[in-house]
């Protein structure tokens, strides 16, 4: 199978024939059907964690189960599944059982520690494969995996009640996700922060009650515009 791997220089990446192992007491086979691509993927790729030359990059993969080991029971052919950047944790940690589980000492994380899903096939622990709705359109889907749960995870975080007013300082990629969840999930106001108009009109477009261009209006808080640690940086 095709897979696109980090290059042995760690500078980059190649596409590369590669066949995979047999499968592993709890892990199951997924076909891939859609990987998005990550900053973190380009991180990885560059060596910037730490060089993994042949490893394959990709967290943001979602597929189709093809064979379960005997022992799995949490999925079956034909499931619809995720390969997230959380690939396992341990389970019996002290981060793992109160909700930490992404700062469990022995993580792995998908297309860094173990093979991802940039490939047309991937092993996965079974357990820690979330299903995905077969309905979900696949772009959509992959998203969430990476963006999705960071952005979740900080209104979740934060304590928003319904009817709370939230602000979400930059609203790309991650912040357009961030923008849904206050909206839809937890039921707060939502004002959006940018400083892009077509990233404040598609906030907009998905629930922010309110949205403010931070070069345009004087004195919006908390956020340094045109500093080294803006959204011109981070948030593209
Ligand atoms: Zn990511
Ligand atoms: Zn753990």
């Amino acid at each position: 199978m095709k897979a696109v791997v980090v290059n042995p220089e760690s500078t980059g990446v190649v596409i590369e024939e590669k066949v995979l192992r047999p499968l592993k007491t709890g892990e199951a086979l997924v076909e891939v059907e859609y990987c998005g691509v990550c900053h973190t993927d380009l991180h990885v790729a560059h060596g910037d964690f730490g060089q993994v030359p042949g490893r394959v990059l990709g967290h943001e993969g979602i597929g189709i189960v093809k064979e379960v080991a005997p022992d799995v029971q949490s999925l079956k052919v034909g499931d619809r599944v995720s390969i997230a950047w959380f690939f396992e944790g341990c389970g019996t940690c002290e981060y793992c059982t109160t909700g930490r589980e992404t700062l469990c000492r022995t993580v792995k994380n998908a297309g860094y520690s173990v093979d991802g899903g940039m490939a047309e096939q991937c092993i996965v622990t079974a357990d820690y494969a979330v299903k995905v709705p077969d309905g979900l359109d696949p772009a959509q889907a992959s998203s969430i995996t990476c963006a999705g749960v960071t952005t979740y995870k900080a209104i979740k975080e934060a304590k928003v009640e319904p009817g709370q007013w939230v602000v979400l300082y930059g609203a790309g990629g991650l912040g357009n996700l961030a923008v849904q969840y206050a909206k839809k999930v937890f039921n707060a106001h939502v004002i959006a922060v940018d400083i892009n108009n077509d990233k404040l009109a598609l906030a907009k477009e998905v629930g922010a009650d309110i949205v403010i261009n931070g070069l345009e209006v004087e004195d919006v808080p908390g956020h340094k515009w045109g500093s080294s640690l803006s959204c011109r940086n981070c948030c593209v």
